[in-house]
């Protein structure tokens, strides 16, 4: 029988140029794996601006984005286990995976062999269904992509988990940020804020790295030990040698060999952050001090659910601006003037 299509309200761009407005999706029935999610908050992450104006290269217009989606759940299909309706539910950067090459069965689903579905801006794992994002009414979503959002979480707090908390927590724990360990956060942005809330709970040393002086005071609330603003260059002289790992988070052109020196010997610096220029790298600011420089993409499944089961435990949501779906456009311009303390949620009850 042929898939049924579901009339869905959402909101789109159709060029580089163009703001989002609003525009119909469909989406399928859900199939016997899929549960169907009413759709109450999503997230601005930074990367949908960059892929709504096209700086990546490649969009695939029109574009949905919104990729930090939390809602309940209102159907479910019958070979659905692990959710049922009136469930509360979240969805982050990817629907599906191939389930089987050697990254799907290391909970790596975000580094699939066969590439995995990414939420928007991407096609289903048939490589030719175009995927739209959480700005829309709902979602139909294989239910191992699906993820439990802890009663203990509220939910419009909670959408920035399901990218920029994922995306913090999975470099903080492959690199074993804990008690004894100096941990320094470049950017206190969306992603940054949720470093800096996990790397504290995690027990580590926590310092930001911020261009001016202007977050200090968020920060130490956040849960920073230590701050400066490195438009005072000295800064990386007095911090020479200091951390156990740096955790970028800036997508702009930053001198990654001063950051590289204020690492101890065999520490790590991990690039969240993707610059559209290529970046001069000194190899003697890897080779002196045997350090390493390495990246990051969000988490699987299995850790983005460890990620909001500790929040959850730790008491830990994004610092959110609710925005009317009608303001997405201002939004934007504010998140790209560094002006939101610190994460833009859509309440999508105003779509
Ligand atoms: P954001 O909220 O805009 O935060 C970025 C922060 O970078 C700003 O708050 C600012 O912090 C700093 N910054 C901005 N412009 C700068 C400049 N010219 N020079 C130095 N610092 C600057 O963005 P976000 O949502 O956190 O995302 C950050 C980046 O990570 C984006 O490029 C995004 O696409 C990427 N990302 C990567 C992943 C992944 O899996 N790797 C996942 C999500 C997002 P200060 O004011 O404190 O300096
Ligand atoms: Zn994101």
């Amino acid at each position: 029988m042929p898939a049924i299509a579901v009339k869905t309200k959402a909101y789109a761009a159709a060029s580089p140029t163009e703001p989002l407005a609003p525009f119909e999706i469909e989406r399928r029935e859900p199939g016997d794996d899929d549960v169907v999610i009413e759709i109450k908050f999503c997230g601005i992450c930074h990367s949908d601006i960059h892929q709504v104006r096209d700086e990546w290269g490649g969009t695939k217009f029109p574009i949905v984005p919104g990729h930090e989606i939390v809602g309940v759940i209102s159907q479910v299909g019958s070979g659905v286990t692990k959710f049922k309706v009136g469930d509360r539910a979240g969805v982050g950067c990817f629907v599906a995976s191939c389930g089987e090459c050697e990254n799907c069965t290391h909970g790596l689903e975000q580094f699939c062999a066969k590439g995995a579905a990414f939420t928007y801006n991407s096609f289903e794992m048939d490589k030719k269904t175009a995927t739209y994002g959480g700005y829309s009414e709902r979602i139909v979503v294989n239910e191992r992509y699906v993820l439990r959002v802890p009663d203990a979480l509220p939910l419009d707090a909670t959408a920035p988990l399901l990218c920029a908390g994922i995306t913090l927590y999975s470099p903080l724990r492959h690199w074993k940020a804990g008690p004894g360990k100096r941990v320094a956060i470049v950017g206190l942005g969306g992603l940054g804020h949720m470093g800096v809330k996990l790397a504290h709970a995690m027990g580590a040393e926590v310092t930001v790295l911020s261009q001016s002086k202007a977050k200090e005071a968020d920060a130490k609330r956040l849960g920073a030990d230590h701050y400066f603003a490195t438009e005072d260059k000295a800064v990386f002289t007095t911090l020479a040698g200091r951390f156990d790992l740096i955790i970028n988070t800036v997508s702009a052109v930053l001198d990654w060999n001063a950051y590289l020196g204020m690492l101890k010997t065999d520490s790590t610096m991990v690039l969240l952050g993707i610059p559209d220029n290529d970046v001069p790298l000194d190899a003697g600011s890897l080779v002196r001090g045997r350090k390493s420089l390495s990246g990051s993409m969000i988490g699987g499944i299995e850790e983005t659910q460890e990620m909001l089961d500790f929040c959850a435990r730790h008491d830990i949501v994004s610092d959110i601006e609710l925005t009317a779906i009608g303001d997405v456009n201002a939004a934007y311009d504010r998140v790209v003037k560094s002006d939101v303390r610190y994460r833009f949620v859509i309440d999508m009850s105003t779509l």
